[in-house]
């Protein structure tokens, strides 16, 4: 059996950052992803194909709380969902650690504050290219410096949605996002500002996802080793260490060891995982509190055409904590993707007639609107005996999400659109499951064992060797997107293993290394 330093399960935005950070140390590094490299095809751009046909779904099926099968939006791909995702990479708010009351309940405390995780959100920010302008976001928590990089340009359409939102006394600003683009000196980034950011795979590269930025120039260590199409079917144990990682590879089975097991599965499979092998779960706690935020797309109609490409310049947190009729926080506006016919009917199949969807196509400003989901013991994921997943949710947090659309559309008359039309609506039975994209909170950590799956380097309190980066660690949701501090808390617990290792002065000269190679290529 092959041994490693580090095996690390997973290479979204969690296991990526991680083996980026772990890469320069010199230590043997094994990344075992259950999908293979995403294929560059023109099929990445084809909204049929994405949309209306889950060209990219890995057509698995889960069960839900009345033991009906449904398909998730999953995806298994090196670069995990990074690959598809919008890129809206936000730092928690500061009070987002601490205990908040919702209409839905107590959103917990985190066993960490806002500073300890400042400077990771800092050093995330400069990996993942975050473009923004600090300063706007009225919610916005101290940062140590500037954005990286300046702020995304608004297009006209939206810019005259910015002015409307300003002339309505709301405070909206550019939304953080993490893209390979230079306006000013196009030749010099990837991106080339289409219309194809949110949900699809980036054709160019240009989008700051965990496979090119992370596991891309992890790989160009010769001690850091990439399996694909490797599916961890479970961890074995001796004691409180686990010694042996199965896998299936595509109907092989396969064992390696290593000194630290990291897993960094996405929040469900992690905890199914660790479910499958009976491990971690003294507290009970695993698999439980599974959190996605409560979201709607809300597409208005603009009395103009919307030209917009890169729709996805533009926020609104004056809802976030709470507005001038609610002292309990609404939650988080912010523009989509722009969307087409193919995108409109996936979302909205009663809109039947290709001349409609054309239409509103042509017209549509398209929102997505995000409250809070707190955390419950009944939210979870279980796995039954044959090893399938599980997932029982009820939203806790509606009435907030009701509120915050109500706002929303009693505003669009003044930004300048009619009609809004949400395509998927707040109500429980119409929305999707399926959809998992903002998944967290099933292993959260925290200092008591009792209550917390993780302890506060985010190590497994049942076993020493184990440790789980994904979005899993979360106690609670925010309302806020949850990539980049997936990220950062990775590069923090990258830091907690350097030390561990006795590697972080070696990883410090390499990393520094290669950093003057790059800058001298
Ligand atoms: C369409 C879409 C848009 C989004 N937009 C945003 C956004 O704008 N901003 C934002 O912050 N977030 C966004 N998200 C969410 C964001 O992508 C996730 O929060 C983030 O990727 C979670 O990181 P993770 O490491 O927890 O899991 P993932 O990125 O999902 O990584 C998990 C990895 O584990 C692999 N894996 C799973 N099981 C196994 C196994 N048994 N063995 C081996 N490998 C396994 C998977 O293939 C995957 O590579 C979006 C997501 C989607 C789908
Ligand atoms: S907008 Fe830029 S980063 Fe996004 S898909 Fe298009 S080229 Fe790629």
């Amino acid at each position: 059996m092959d041994h490693y330093d580090v095996i690390i399960i997973g290479t979204g935005a969690g296991g990526g950052t991680l083996a980026h950070r772990l890469a320069p140390s010199g230590k043997r590094i094994l990344l075992l992803e259950r999908g293979g490299y995403l294929p560059r095809e023109p099929e990445n751009w084809d909204s049929h194909e994405v949309f209306n046909k889950d060209r990219y779904l890995s057509g698995e099926e889960w069960i839900d709380k009345d033991g009906n099968p449904f398909k998730p939006h999953q995806q298994y791909f090196v670069g995990g969902n990074t690959k598809f995702y919008g890129a809206i990479l936000f730092r928690l708010r500061e009070r987002d650690f601490d205990d908040v009351q919702h209409y839905g309940g107590t959103s917990p405390a985190w066993p960490l504050s806002y500073a300890d995780l400042e400077p990771y959100y800092t050093e995330a920010e400069k990996l993942y290219l975050v473009h923004g302008e600090r300063g706007e976001d009225p919610t916005e928590p101290p940062a140590s410096g500037p954005y990286p990089y300046a702020a995304v340009s608004h297009e006209p359409r939206i810019q005259q949605l910015h002015e409307d939102f300003l002339a309505t006394g709301h405070h909206p600003f550019h939304l953080p996002v993490g893209v390979d683009l230079n306006e000013s000196d196009p030749e010099a980034g990837r991106c080339v500002r289409c219309d194809r950011f949110d949900g699809f795979p980036c054709l160019t590269d240009g989008k700051a996802d965990a496979h090119v930025l992370c596991v891309r120039p992890a790989l160009r260590h010769d001690n850091v080793t990439l399996l694909t199409h490797a599916k961890v079917e479970r961890l074995e144990a001796d004691g409180a260490t686990v010694s042996r990682v199965v896998v299936d590879r595509r109907g092989e089975r396969l064992e390696f060891g290593a000194d630290v097991v990291v897993v960094s599965c996405g929040a469900v499979n992690s905890a199914a995982l660790l479910l499958r092998s009976e491990l971690a779960n003294s507290s009970g706690q695993l698999g439980r509190n599974y959190m996605a935020h409560i979201n709607s797309g809300v597409i208005a109609i603009s009395q103009t055409p919307n030209e917009t490409k890169f729709q996805k310049t533009l926020g609104v947190n004056d809802y976030y904590w709470g507005a001038e009729d609610s002292e309990l926080p609404l939650g988080h506006i912010q523009m989509l993707g722009k969307s087409d016919r193919n995108i409109l009917r996936a979302g909205a199949p009663w809109f039947a007639p290709n001349l409609a969807l054309d239409y509103l196509a042509k017209h549509a400003i398209d929102f997505w609107l995000t409250s809070e989901d707190v955390p419950h013991p009944d939210n979870r994921v279980t796995v039954d005996r044959d090893g399938r997943i599980h997932l029982a949710k009820t939203y806790h947090n509606v009435q907030a999400h009701r509120r915050l659309l109500a706002k929303l559309k009693g505003l669009l008359g003044d930004l300048g659109c009619h009609q809004g039309i949400p395509s998927r609506t707040i109500l429980d039975q119409r929305i999707p499951l399926a959809g998992v994209a903002h998944q967290c909170g099933t292993a959260r950590f925290g200092t008591d064992p009792k209550e917390s799956v993780l302890d506060v380097n985010c190590r497994a309190h049942d076993l020493d060797n184990v440790y789980v980066v994904d979005t899993s660690f979360f106690p609670s949701s925010s309302a806020v997107n949850p990539a980049l501090t997936a990220m950062a808390n990775a590069l923090r617990v990258g830091d907690h293993l350097l030390d561990r290792l006795g590697a972080r002065a070696e990883a410090a000269v390499n990393g520094k290394r290669n950093l003057e190679l790059k800058e001298t290529a």
